[in-house]
């Protein structure tokens, strides 16, 4: 089942007319969702940065955010499995003609919830691997917009490499992941991107940022170059489905001997503690 302009519906029958600006331009806004044991997961962080991102494109929000907890958990109730991630977007809608200047439209606004596989603690104990890209997307990388190309062709080369993710890099400084957030640790300090329109600003991001007190970590996000991660102690990316991942080897370099290192442990247990609450 699936949510679409207020019906739900299977998703087999599901479907937009070809004049939608999603279709047509990538015109639309999304937000990934986790679920876990049927509680939606810092939902209202997440739909903050949806109107953030509705915002920046000047697309309306057609809900509220008491409606879009309703939608949300209906559907959440026709899943049968305890963790779901729950994809929702919002394209500005289909015009008559194809034109990229846009007036008022309905949105469209389409939801589905899959089942969500968290890894356990000893696969990601075993490290991952990464290779790096130089950052060739625009610049309002904090718009969490649908036209993906970029991240698609990133994913593409991560997945014939074999490699988990690819790390980006703009003039010399890490960015981000083509999916996920970066982290590193030198010296009890722990590194990230500033939250600029450079990367997607993660919620999974701020919940690590949020552990280096209990994980008695200090905080510099000036960002750090690509040398600098390659000499790190440990490095992380993040995200809502991902969580917090250690990278043990990134291009053809081991980070840490290999090994994943004791303040990923402090991190991924903060964060496992957060989904108990
Ligand atoms: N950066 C990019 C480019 C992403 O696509 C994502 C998630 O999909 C993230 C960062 C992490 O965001 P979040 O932690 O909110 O899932």
């Amino acid at each position: 089942m699936v949510f679409l302009n207020g019906v739900f519906i299977l998703k087999n029958k599901a479907s937009i007319p070809v004049m939608d600006r999603g279709f047509l331009f990538g015109d639309g806004i999304y937000e990934v969702i986790p679920s876990y044991q049927g509680k939606l997961f810092y939902l209202d962080t997440h739909l903050k940065r949806l109107q953030r991102s509705l915002d920046a494109v000047q697309i309306p929000n057609p809900y509220t955010n008491n409606k879009w907890l309703e939608i949300l958990e209906q559907l959440l109730g026709y899943s049968q499995s305890t963790n779901q991630s729950l994809y929702l977007q919002i394209t500005r809608g289909a015009d008559t003609q194809r034109k990229h200047s846009f007036k008022k439209l309905n949105p469209t606004v389409y939801i589905e919830s899959n089942q969500f596989i968290v890894k356990n603690k000893s696969l990601l104990e075993k490290g991952f691997s990464v290779i790096t890209q130089a950052d060739i997307r625009w610049s309002r990388c904090d718009i969490k917009a649908t036209s993906l190309l970029a991240n698609i062709m990133y994913i593409q080369n991560a997945k014939e490499a074999r490699v988990e993710e690819v790390i980006l890099h703009r003039n010399n400084i890490i960015t981000e992941g083509a999916t996920s957030n970066v982290f590193m640790i030198k010296d009890n300090t722990l590194y990230t991107h500033p939250a600029d329109t450079h990367i997607l600003s993660g919620i999974t991001r701020d919940l690590v940022l949020e552990s280096a007190i209990t994980c008695h970590l200090k905080i510099d996000k000036s960002g750090f170059t690509k040398n600098k991660l390659l000499n790190a102690d440990e490095v992380w990316i993040s995200s809502s489905t991902r969580e917090i991942m250690p990278i043990t080897k990134i291009d053809n370099c081991t980070v840490n001997d290999g090994k994943v290192g004791h303040y990923w442990e402090c991190v991924y247990n903060y964060y496992q503690q957060l989904k108990n609450d």
